[in-house]
């Protein structure tokens, strides 16, 4: 399958102010991430909060800047492309936002908002962005007479809904999908995990989806790429993933997704103590300080993504080699 994206070696450093004394820290949100996305595929990004997804999703938009590291899309390295090919790249890829309440202007009524991408993107007269915007509201299930409403006339799962229609006016290739359901009731996730399935068969569409819901995860994806602290610890094929998970770190994360056929959670699995400051990463393997299999090796030698299962691990390394 054809590479839509390839990013390598990816870095993004930022400022932050810390707590009441205001003093600057750095922040090391994406610590050199390496990732093929392919056209075609759903590819779920997933890891606790605080392990740089979200980042690395707006990385891949430009909606942030990394300092270093390269992201081609469709084989172009988005650096050093001219306006004009940011314009159309910013029509090829658009986000889906986790907060459907924050994402759609209150002021303006469906219509409006829908019909502003295409005011400002396309030449299209009046009469073919109404047939757009009709096109598209039907699409994502709903009805004609939504397009007279306001946001706060609509259910969370009803908003996400539009913005999925208003992600689709300008025939994207590829759809980055930041949490898209964790704000809404669980009876509404399926129902939106769906209707993002659908829209992918329907339009061959790339997914990128960002979520820390190993169970929609396994639900929604083809590939998974696991995040911890800014770099990715294993990317598989999700049958396999949730098959015969390799990394300690992806092993934990199975093992705490709840289940009724589950007795009881594997103490021997369990991360020890928090995710480690962003401000002062671990030296050696950035999982060491949590990982139920630490080795003396992992305190000072950082691994790296490799082999064709692609884990960043000591331990599975030196099995298999
Ligand atoms: Fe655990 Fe060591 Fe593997 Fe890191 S390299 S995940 S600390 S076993």
């Amino acid at each position: 399958m054809e590479n839509l994206f390839e990013i390598s070696e990816l870095y993004l450093q930022y400022n932050s102010r810390k707590g009441v004394s205001g003093r600057e820290e750095k922040v090391n949100a994406l610590n050199g991430v390496d990732l093929d996305i392919r056209r075609g595929e759903i590819l779920a990004i997933a890891g606790e909060s605080g392990c740089g997804k979200s980042t690395l999703a707006k990385a891949l938009i430009r909606l942030v800047k990394p300092q270093r590291g390269i992201i081609k899309f469709e084989g172009q390295d988005l650096a050093g492309i001219s306006s004009e090919a940011m314009k159309a790249f910013r029509q090829k890829v658009q986000m889906v936002f986790q907060n459907p309440y924050a994402s759609l202007n209150p002021k303006m009524k469906i219509y409006e908002i829908l019909e502003e991408p295409l005011v400002i993107n396309t030449s299209y007269p009046k009469d073919k962005r109404q047939e757009v915007i009709l096109e598209k509201i039907s699409q994502v299930g709903l009805d004609k007479d939504c397009l007279e409403k306001y946001p706060h006339e609509f259910s969370g799962g009803q908003r996400q809904r539009i913005a999925i229609a208003r992600a689709l006016l300008l025939e994207p290739v590829c759809i980055v999908a930041d949490e898209p359901v964790s704000a809404l009731d669980v009876s509404i996730q399926a129902q939106i995990i769906n209707l993002l399935k659908d829209l992918k068969e329907k339009y061959n569409l790339t997914i990128i989806f960002i979520s820390h819901d190993l169970r929609v995860i396994k639900y929604l994806s083809d590939r998974v790429a696991v995040m911890y602290l800014g770099e990715i610890v294993e990317l598989a094929p999700s049958k396999e993933l949730f098959s015969n998970p390799k990394h300690p770190y992806t092993k934990a994360l199975l093992n705490a997704i709840p289940s009724f056929e589950k007795k009881k959670i594997a103490e021997d699995l369990l991360l020890k103590g928090d995710l480690p400051s962003v401000t002062n990463l671990p030296k050696g393997c950035l999982f060491h300080t949590r990982c139920p299999q630490v080795m003396e090796i992992c305190r000072t030698n950082h691994p790296i993504l490799e082999g064709k299962d692609c884990v960043r691990c000591w331990l599975y390394n030196r099995l298999t080699d």
